[in-house]
């Protein structure tokens, strides 16, 4: 469906077209005149579907007409649950809008506290936001929600993994009741269903990605290694297949470190992000990532979930994550939307819980591959796929004490809205 007829006004449409989007997403063909009606959303959906775009464009319309925003007071709240995400999202809201004359800017944690204090004074129609700094701004009085029309949680699976439901609780108690509330999700779990129903008004439920299936286009496959010898492997596959853009997932920041010393020392440019990184650092080693002079990206879950680098051709688990659902958001980063991509885990004998975790969830037993003179002496014992079903998990005890900067600093997932190896995505 073409974008004019989905409702939106001109100078919205004007830089949808100069971003060269073609047609809608399902997502966006779903969620905007939707949106765009003044109804609440629930909306499933995982990045790389043009989840931003289907929020902001019809938000931007609708702030295009009424009250221009009074000093200290937001019209529109986004909550995100990283810096990343939030600059990613802050990204898209002034390119979207930029023939619109609205005022938009973008607060986490992490940085100085009175540059963003400076940039609410005049008053903003649109704040993309962290929990966390939110919550400061809030009780210095930098921020008022009196005249609040448009709530938006972004990501709210990862908020609630994060453990920002206590703060999500207490912002949402800072806002005026009448208000439109959109909630995007990658997938509704039993935890992410009890918050919306505190908040969310009888809501258009969407759906674009089914959940925990993994994309039918990634080829992944396992190879079964000693642990002392994984990073060996990895150089010899790297040099072996001539990789060229690799992201590859470490289960602690140490080990990525490691790994990443290792890659330097056989000649492989890589470069590690991860919590204890500062972002400048980060954003550093994913502009490199991207432009090529790095081939080699190893990153901890959680701060992978920020980066704007879907439709890799290669992913690979250094270590497999404990927690099974992580493993499909891992493979998710290749293969998406026609382009194959491979994904390949090296697991020694110790992971074999962690894989059997994962083949349950993903139904299937994934395939396995030998490298000469990388067979395990610790064998890795065959897979025997479980197909009980896996029941709900109790919602996880909240993390708390801790602030923006250092929770976001391990975190994260996004996009940039004019990245062109994505723009393919919806040109059928
Ligand atoms: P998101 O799911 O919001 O992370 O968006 C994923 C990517 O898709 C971003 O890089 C957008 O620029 C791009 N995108 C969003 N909507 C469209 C569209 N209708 N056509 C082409 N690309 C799009």
């Amino acid at each position: 469906m073409n974008f004019a007829s989905l409702g939106l006004s001109e100078p919205v449409l004007k830089s949808i077209l100069e971003q060269g989007y073609e047609k809608a997403s399902p997502i966006q063909e779903q969620a905007i005149p939707v949106i765009l009606e003044g109804q609440d959303v629930m909306a499933a959906a995982q990045t790389g579907t043009g989840k931003t775009a289907g929020f902001t464009l019809p938000i931007l319309d609708l702030l295009s007409t009424g009250p221009r925003p009074q000093p200290n007071q937001v019209r529109t709240l986004i909550l995100t649950p990283t810096r990343e995400l939030a600059a990613q999202v802050g990204e898209s809201v002034a390119l979207y809008g930029k023939h619109l004359p609205l005022r938009s800017a973008v607060v986490f944690g992490g940085v100085k506290i009175n540059p963003q204090m400076m940039k609410l004074r005049k008053g903003l129609d649109i704040l993309v936001a962290t929990p966390g700094r939110l919550l400061d701004l809030y009780n210095q009085k930098a921020v008022r929600f009196d005249h609040l029309e448009i709530l938006v949680l972004d990501e709210a699976d990862r908020m609630l993994d994060m453990g920002f439901v206590r703060d999500i609780r207490k912002i949402i108690q800072m806002l005026p009741t009448k208000r439109q509330n959109l909630l995007f999700s990658a997938t509704f779990s039993n935890d992410i269903r009890k918050l919306a129903q505190e908040f969310v008004n009888n809501p258009a439920e969407i759906s674009v990605s089914p959940r925990n299936t993994t994309a039918k286009t990634v080829e992944q496959w396992v190879y079964p290694v000693d642990k002392k010898k994984k990073s060996a492997l990895l150089a010899q596959l790297i040099h072996e297949n001539n990789w060229q853009q690799v992201l590859v997932f470490s289960r602690t920041k140490h080990g990525a470190n490691r790994l990443t010393r290792f890659l330097e020392a056989e000649g492989i440019k890589a470069a590690a992000i991860h919590g204890n990184k500062s972002q400048g650092a980060r954003t550093r080693a994913l502009a490199e990532f991207k432009d090529g002079s790095i081939r080699i990206l190893v990153a901890t879950d959680i701060a992978a979930r920020g980066l704007d680098i879907d439709q890799l051709p290669q992913v690979v688990n250094f270590d497999l994550p404990n927690v099974a659902e992580d493993y499909v958001h891992r493979i998710g980063r290749t293969g998406r939307a026609g382009a194959t991509g491979q994904a390949v885990s090296l697991v020694c004998a110790d992971e074999y819980s962690d894989l059997s975790g994962i083949e349950r969830l993903i139904k299937e037993v994934i395939q396995r591959k030998f490298i000469e003179g990388f067979k395990p002496v610790n064998i890795l014992p065959e897979s025997r796929l479980d197909m009980r079903p896996i029941k709900a998990k109790k919602s996880k005890k909240p993390k708390q004490n801790h602030k923006d900067g250092q929770r976001s600093s391990e975190n994260s997932r996004g996009h940039k809205p004019n990245e062109k190896n994505n723009q393919h995505i919806w040109k059928k």
